[in-house]
């Protein structure tokens, strides 16, 4: 492995241990290999399967009963492979409204939040979650803490 910090290319120390997730904050990961650079003291993260993560991440923030957090939104959006400016074409607000909603400025409506969760099950159906489970979401509900586990089919939630 070659340290983008030093160039130094040879055996880097492992180690292994929890990571929080940038693409979605307040998610922890359970056994990421951080490679430490033996001449630098550097640090990479290497995280496998980063499609099927965000896969399991989303099927688990639609299905949550609390209301949408900001950066839910925002890492729904990216899921989706969607700009801020197609968000709001396609969710019928001003671009600016999707940036405030991100950056916590302005509270994100129950009709929107229910929409974006609709437009992912749309684009990449959740198994045994349907539009009608979109009653149960709910302001009282408590917003849960998010960890997953890499095991051998994958990241899987912690029990
Ligand atoms: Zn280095």
């Amino acid at each position: 492995m070659l340290c983008t910090k030093c160039n130094y290319r040879g055996e880097m120390k492992v180690r292994r241990g929890e990571y929080e997730y940038q693409s979605l904050p307040g998610t922890t990961l359970h056994n990421v290999a951080f490679h430490e650079c033996p001449e630098c003291d550097a640090e990479a993260v290497a995280i496998p399967a980063i499609e099927q993560l965000d896969e399991s991440l989303a099927s688990d923030v639609v299905r949550k009963e609390a209301p949408l957090t900001p950066e839910e939104f925002r890492f729904l959006r990216k899921y989706l492979g969607w700009s801020g400016r197609d968000t709001a074409m396609r969710m019928g607000v001003e671009p600016e409204t999707v940036s405030r909603w991100e950056h916590d400025q302005r509270r994100i409506g129950r009709t929107a939040d229910r929409l974006i969760r609709a437009l992912v099950m749309l684009e990449s159906p959740v198994d045994n979650y349907g539009a009608k489970d979109l009653a149960g979401i709910h302001e009282g509900a408590q917003q849960p803490e998010r960890c997953l586990e890499l095991k051998t089919q994958g990241w899987e939630l912690c029990a």
